[in-house]
């Protein structure tokens, strides 16, 4: 997957690139708000990991902004403030999730499988044409209700 990591605390942010980076995900590392909403704008990633305490804007805006233009995009919130009422508000501006630091990074890689399973659930729709179907994740065509034998070279 390609992974938006927004985090300023370097060390923190260098230890979670390398552990994603071993789960073979494509990771792209920033440490202000403005950076991230830049990168989501131009190349949306597939997830979102954001810390609510950034040094430009504030990580809730960032969540906010992103919410508007993309309501589909999942965003893991990744804070030190651990409160109930900012677990409330995070919740509330969009975010997918929330995770509270200190945490294990067994239970970051859980809970991104989670988003990573809601992703390809949404993209597994078929796709219906009058009385074709297109089934992307079994990769078969049916015509009236009967299964098209193709080539891959056909299929695509
Ligand atoms: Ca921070």
């Amino acid at each position: 997957m390609q992974i938006l990591l927004v985090e300023d605390d370097h060390a923190l942010a260098k230890a979670l690139l390398q552990a994603l980076q071993q789960q073979s995900h494509t990771v792209n590392a920033v440490s202000t708000g403005a950076a991230a909403l830049h990168i989501i704008q131009t190349e949306t990633p597939d997830i979102v990991i954001l810390d609510l305490g950034l040094p430009d804007i504030d990580g809730i805006d960032v969540l906010k902004k992103t919410r508007k233009k993309h309501t589909d995009l999942p965003i893991l919130v990744l804070t030190a403030r651990s409160e109930l009422d900012d677990r409330i508000i995070g919740l509330d501006s969009g975010a997918d999730d929330y995770l509270a630091k200190p945490f294990e990074i067994t239970e970051l890689f859980a809970r991104l499988r989670v988003l990573e399973r809601r992703i390809s659930n949404v993209k597994s729709t078929d796709i219906r044409i009058n009385n074709v179907i297109l089934d992307s994740n079994n990769n078969s065509v049916t015509l009236d209700d009967k299964e098209l034998e193709l080539s891959r070279k056909e299929y695509m």
